[in-house]
C-alpha cells in the first residue's frame, strides 16, 4: 500500500485525453478499458482513479488519491488543503467576467450592487473583495451564460477559452480574473516511498515537457 501512487483524472471531460496522454508519454502502460473506474499500470506501481474532476482536490486532500489531475481553477475554488507539485501547460482557460454586450461598461466599479452568476464564488469573491466591490454571487452550477439574458442576473463570471460561448449569449468579457492551466496536486500526507515516485514521476514529466519544447 505504502508503494503504490494512486493518481486521480478525470473520468470524461476537457482535461481526460490530455491527462492519459501525459501519463502514457511518461512511460506508464495501463489497460484504459472504457467504463472502467480503477486500472493498475504495468510497469510502474501506480493506480489510476477516474472521477469527476469537482471530487478530485477532495480525494487527494484525504489521501485516497496520492497525486491528482485537475483544473487550477477547480482545485483553488476547491480550498482543499493539497500541494500544488506542477503546472501541465494544457486546458489553458481564464475565469472572467461577462456582461450583456449593450451594457456600457467603464470599470470593475460598474459591478457595485449588481448580482453575477458563477460556479466560482470563492474566486469571485476574492477578486471583489480586493477591489472593493460589493456585488450579489449567484451561484449556480451550469450554464451560467443563460443567466443575464433571462433576468437571472447582471453579469456572470465563467471559463473562457475563446469567448465564443460569452459570444453567442450575447456577452462581452470584461475582467479576467484568473488565469489557469491544467495542474498536478498531491497529498500532503506521502509516505517517503510514494514521495520517491512522485519524484520520479515528475522527473518524467519534465523530460517529456522539455522534449517538447
Ligand atoms: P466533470 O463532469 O468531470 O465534472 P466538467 O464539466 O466540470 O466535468 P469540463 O468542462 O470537462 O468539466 O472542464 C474541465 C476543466 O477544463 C475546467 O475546469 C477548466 O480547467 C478546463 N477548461 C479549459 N477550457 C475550458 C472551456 N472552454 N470551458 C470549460 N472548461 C475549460
Ligand atoms: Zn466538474
Amino acid at each position: 500500500m505504502d508503494n503504490i501512487l494512486r493518481i486521480a483524472i478525470q473520468k470524461s471531460g476537457r482535461l481526460s485525453e490530455d491527462s492519459l496522454k501525459l501519463i502514457k508519454e511518461c512511460g506508464i502502460r495501463f489497460d484504459n478499458g472504457a467504463g472502467k473506474l480503477k486500472t493498475s499500470a504495468t510497469n510502474f506501481p501506480a493506480e489510476i482513479l477516474f472521477l469527476r474532476d469537482d471530487d478530485i482536490p477532495g480525494y487527494v486532500e484525504d489521501g485516497v488519491a496520492h497525486l491528482g489531475i485537475v483544473g487550477e481553477n477547480v482545485s483553488v475554488e476547491s480550498d482543499r488543503d493539497v500541494n500544488t507539485v506542477h503546472k501541465l501547460g494544457f486546458s489553458k482557460c481564464r475565469l472572467s467576467i461577462g456582461v450583456l454586450r449593450e451594457h456600457d461598461y467603464a470599470g470593475v466599479q460598474d459591478l457595485e450592487g449588481k448580482s453575477i452568476a458563477t460556479s466560482y464564488p470563492k474566486l469571485l469573491g476574492k477578486y471583489l473583495a480586493e477591489n472593493n466591490v460589493t456585488a450579489q454571487i449567484h451561484e449556480i452550477s451550469g450554464s451560467v451564460e443563460i443567466a443575464p439574458s433571462i433576468g437571472l442576473a447582471d453579469a456572470v463570471c465563467d471559463i473562457v477559452s475563446s469567448g465564443s460561448t460569452l459570444l453567442s449569449n450575447g456577452l462581452k468579457e470584461v475582467e479576467t480574473i484568473f488565469k489557469s492551466e491544467a495542474v498536478m496536486i498531491a497529498s500532503k500526507h506521502l509516505t517517503a516511498g510514494q514521495q520517491d515516485l512522485l519524484d520520479q514521476l515528475l522527473f518524467r514529466i519534465k523530460s517529456v515537457q522539455v522534449a517538447k519544447n
